[in-house]
């Protein structure tokens, strides 16, 4: 038994028992009998997961600004560096 549908889309996990779902005559439905998920008509259908593609959306711009904050946070580290060196190297004051 394929889980791939007839255009040949591999259907994402179930999304409320993560088993993988089966296709068959276009119809995608859940392998679990107590899942309770009904059958999709079609594996796109059964694909679609707005809240999930909407989260993932989020997470990666985080994962950018995260990123971005890592590499201002090593400048800024850098920067502090030679300040203290500079101000190492010519404080005057003593
Ligand atoms: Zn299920």
């Amino acid at each position: 038994m394929s889980t791939k549908s007839t255009e040949g889309i591999t259907p994402k996990q179930c999304p409320f028992c993560e088993e993988e779902p089966v296709t068959r005559h276009n119809v995608t439905f859940c392998r679990n009998a107590s899942c309770g998920l009904i059958e999709i008509d079609s594996v796109e259908e059964w694909n679609t997961r707005p809240i999930e593609d909407k989260l993932k959306e989020v997470n990666a711009e985080l994962l950018e600004l995260l990123e971005d904050i890592l590499e201002w946070d090593g400048i800024l580290e850098h920067s502090k560096i030679r300040i203290k060196a500079a101000i190492k190297n010519g404080d005057h004051r003593k």
